[in-house]
C-alpha cells in the first residue's frame, strides 16, 4: 500500500487515533474529550469537550514567534493600495474590531453579516467575530440587494458590518444603496450597522442604526478583548449557497474541526509553512476565501494576501496582465491558489506577461471551483514551470475533498482530474436510481461521502436539521450518504473525473448559482409569465447562464428590437436583485417551453440542445416543437 493510501485509510478505520493526532496541529485551551461523535447519524459533531477559539489559532498564538512577521497583505489594484500589517498589527487591529463589534452589544452566539469589499476591515470582522465568539455571515460583495434580503431574513443578524462602496476595474459599485434596500425588503432588521467609509461613494447614515467604524476604532484604539474560549463544536460560521430551490442554505461551520482541518491541510495538501506567504485570489465571500485567504494561512502562521482587483490591472490603474506574478516575485509566495476562469483571462493576455517576474519561490499553483480544462492546466503549468494542482471542494466541505496530497506522498497529477478522496473523507460512486456502488473503474455516478464527515464538514444547514439531512442525506433510494451533486467517475488508479453537476446548479467563473433563483429573479418582470434558466459551456466562464422566456403579452416581440429591449430589461432585473454574476449571457422569447407530459420543465435537454450534445430519451416530452425552436434560436 502506498503511503498516501495507508494515510487515507488510517483516516477512515483508525479515525479517532488518526485525527487526534491532526488534533495537535492547533492549540487548544483544554482537549477535546471525545475526538468523533456519530451518534447521531448523519450528523457529525468533532473533539466536542475540548474549547478552543479560531482567532487564537489564527492570530494571537502566533505572537510569540513571528508578532513582527507579515500577516495581512492587502494589495488593491482597484484603489492603488498595498498595505501590510504584521502579526502584531493585525492582532491591535482585530481587537479594535472586536471591542467595536461588543460596543455595539454583540456577544458570543450572535451573528454579524459581513457584506463587503476585498478591505482589511473584512479580516479584521471575521476574525473578531471569532475572537468573542460571534457567528459571522459573509455576503460575497457581488450579490445585489434580493440575495443579502434572503441572507439577511436567515441569519437574523443583530449587527451588518458594510463599506460605502466596492470597485471592479476602477468603476465604483456602491454598496450602501442596496444594504439599504435589502434591510428594506427583509423582514429581519438588524439593530445596528457598521460602515468602513472609503471615500469612493457618499453615504447616507441612518440615524440611530448606523455607526461610523473609523469614530468606533479611534475609541476602541487601544482595547484589549480576550479572545472567548469556545466549544469546538460551536458554530464559528455560516455561508450561504444555492442549491435546487430558491432559497439559499445557511452551511454552518463548527470551530475546532475546521481549525484541525485546515491546519492539517497546510502540511499535508498545499505544502505551505509558517514564515512563508499564501496568496488565494478568490474572494471572502466565497468558502474558498474563508478557508484560503482568512482562516487557513494565518492559522499557519503564514503570510496572507487580500487582494482587491482584476489580474490584469496594475497598482497604478494601468493594464497589466503581470500584476498577480510580480506579487508573486515581491512577497515570495510560496503557495498560490486561484480558480480556472481567472487562468483563462491571463491565457487572453500576452504570453510574455508571464516571463517578466521571477518566480521561482511558488512550489505550486492550486486551482478550484470548476473543472480544470486540459488546454488552460498546460497552459499554465508550461508558463509558470511550476506544478498545477488541481482541487475539488464544495462550500459544505470547507477544504478539498479530492485533490493530491503532495505533502503526504509525491504524487503525479493527471490532467482533468482533481485527483484522490482527501483524508478523511470515505468516498463512494453510487448509480443515482438505484443506489448501487459503481466499484469498476469507468462507470458514471453520483460522489457520495460515507458519514461520519470529516472536521471542517458543514454541521448543518442554519437553523434547519431536516433540510440538511433531506437534501444531502436521503437524494439516494436506500443509502444514508451525502451526496455532492455531482457527477463523477473514477479510473483504474482511483483517480476521479469529476463530469458536472447532477441538479440546477451552475457553475460561473467558478461560482455556484442556482437557476431556480436565477428564474425566479427572470420571472418577477412583469412581461415574463414562464422562464427556464440553464448553464450552458462557456469557453471562458465554464458556464453562462442562458434564460429562455414565454412572455406574458407576445405582441409586438416578432421584432428584433423588441425582443432586444426585454432581454435588456430581463438582465437589468436580474442585475438589480441578484448581481450581475448572475446576469443570463442571452434572454431568448420562445412560443413555449420543453416539459414533460406531467409539467415537469426539461432542463437538462434544453441545456443538452444549447450545447450541440445528444438529448437523450425524450418520449415523456409533451411538445417537441418546444425544443425545436429553442434549437433553430441557438443555431442563429
Ligand atoms: P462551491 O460550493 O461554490 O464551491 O461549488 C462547488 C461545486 O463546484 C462542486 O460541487 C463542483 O460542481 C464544482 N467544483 C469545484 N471544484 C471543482 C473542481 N476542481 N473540478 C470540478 N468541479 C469543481
Amino acid at each position: 500500500m502506498s503511503v498516501y493510501a495507508e494515510f487515507h485509510r488510517r483516516s477512515i478505520e483508525d479515525r479517532d487515533a488518526f485525527w487526534a493526532q491532526q488534533a495537535e496541529w492547533i492549540t487548544w485551551q483544554t482537549p477535546p474529550q471525545t475526538i468523533c461523535d456519530h451518534s447521531q447519524p448523519p450528523f457529525t459533531r468533532w473533539f466536542a469537550g475540548g474549547t478552543t477559539n479560531l482567532c487564537h489559532n489564527a492570530v494571537d498564538r502566533h505572537l510569540a514567534a513571528r508578532a513582527d512577521q507579515d500577516a495581512l497583505i492587502f494589495v488593491s489594484t482597484e484603489v492603488g493600495i498595498e498595505k501590510t500589517y504584521t502579526y502584531r498589527a493585525l492582532h491591535d487591529e482585530v481587537q479594535r474590531m472586536a471591542a467595536t463589534l461588543q460596543s455595539l452589544g454583540i456577544t458570543t452566539g450572535d451573528r454579524v453579516q459581513i457584506y463587503m469589499p476585498m478591505v482589511p476591515e473584512a479580516v479584521f470582522a471575521m476574525l473578531a467575530c471569532t475572537r468573542i465568539g460571534a457567528i459571522h455571515s459573509v455576503v460575497f460583495g457581488g450579490f445585489a440587494s434580493g440575495s443579502l434580503a434572503s441572507r439577511i431574513e436567515d441569519a437574523e443578524p443583530k449587527l451588518i458590518v458594510s463599506a460605502d462602496a466596492g470597485s471592479r476595474g476602477g468603476k465604483v459599485i456602491p454598496y450602501k444603496p442596496l444594504l439599504d434596500e435589502a434591510i428594506r425588503l427583509s423582514r429581519h432588521k438588524p439593530a445596528a450597522v457598521l460602515l468602513v467609509d472609503r471615500g469612493l461613494a457618499p453615504m447616507e447614515r441612518v440615524a440611530g442604526r448606523d455607526h461610523d467604524y473609523a469614530t468606533l476604532r479611534q475609541q476602541h484604539r487601544d482595547a484589549q478583548v480576550p479572545c472567548v474560549w469556545v466549544d469546538a463544536t460551536h458554530t464559528s460560521y455560516t455561508l450561504y449557497t444555492s442549491g435546487t430551490t430558491g432559497k439559499p442554505k445557511g452551511v454552518q461551520r463548527d470551530t475546532g474541526g475546521y481549525a484541525v482541518a485546515l491546519a492539517a491541510s497546510l502540511p499535508h495538501i498545499f505544502m505551505g509553512k509558517p514564515g512563508e506567504t499564501f496568496f488565494c485570489t478568490s474572494d471572502i465571500g466565497w468558502v474558498v476565501g474563508h478557508s484560503y485567504i482568512v482562516y487557513g494561512p494565518l492559522i499557519g502562521g503564514m503570510a496572507t494576501i487580500l487582494y482587491e482587483g482584476l489580474p490584469t490591472r496594475g497598482l497604478d490603474g494601468e493594464a497589466n496582465p503581470a500584476i498577480w506574478w510580480s506579487l508573486v516575485e515581491k512577497y515570495k509566495v510560496s503557495v498560490m491558489f486561484s480558480a480556472p476562469t481567472a487562468v483563462r483571462v491571463l491565457k487572453k493576455q500576452d504570453p510574455a506577461a508571464l516571463k517578466q517576474h521571477d518566480v521561482s519561490s511558488l512550489k505550486a499553483l492550486f486551482l478550484a471551483g470548476e473543472p480544470l480544462d486540459e488546454p488552460t492546466g498546460r497552459w499554465i503549468a508550461d508558463a509558470l514551470g511550476v506544478p498545477i494542482i488541481d482541487n475539488y471542494w464544495q462550500t459544505e466541505t470547507g477544504w478539498p475533498l479530492m485533490t493530491i496530497a503532495n505533502g503526504v506522498e509525491k504524487r503525479a497529477s493527471k490532467f482533468g482530474s482533481p485527483g484522490v478522496p482527501m483524508y478523511g473523507f470515505d468516498v463512494r460512486l453510487l448509480d443515482e436510481a438505484t443506489g448501487e456502488e459503481l466499484t469498476e473503474p469507468g462507470r458514471k455516478g453520483v460522489v457520495v461521502v460515507q458519514g461520519p464527515t470529516p472536521p471542517g464538514f458543514m454541521q448543518t444547514v442554519w437553523r434547519d436539521d431536516a433540510r440538511f439531512v433531506k437534501t444531502y442525506w436521503q437524494s439516494i433510494p436506500g443509502r444514508e450518504v451525502y451526496s455532492t451533486f455531482d457527477w463523477g467517475v473514477r479510473d483504474a488508479d482511483g483517480y476521479y473525473f469529476i463530469l458536472g453537476r447532477t441538479d440546477d446548479v451552475i457553475n460561473v467563473a467558478g461560482h455556484r448559482l442556482g437557476t431556480r433563483e436565477i428564474e425566479e429573479a427572470v420571472s418577477s418582470h412583469p412581461n415574463v409569465a414562464e422562464v427556464a434558466v440553464v448553464g450552458v459551456a462557456d469557453a471562458l466562464k465554464g458556464q453562462v447562464a442562458m434564460a429562455f422566456i414565454v412572455a406574458r403579452d407576445a405582441a409586438g416581440l416578432d421584432d428584433a428590437a423588441a425582443r432586444l429591449q426585454l432581454e435588456g430589461e430581463v438582465m437589468r432585473v436580474v442585475d438589480g436583485q441578484l448581481g450581475a454574476l448572475a446576469r443570463p449571457a442571452r434572454v431568448l422569447v420562445v412560443n413555449t417551453l420543453p416539459k414533460t407530459r406531467s409539467g415537469k420543465l426539461l432542463r437538462r435537454a434544453i441545456q443538452a440542445v444549447c450545447e450541440q450534445r445528444d438529448t437523450g430519451d425524450l418520449t415523456t416530452m409533451e411538445d417537441p416543437a418546444a425544443l425545436e425552436q429553442i434549437r433553430a434560436l441557438m443555431a442563429r
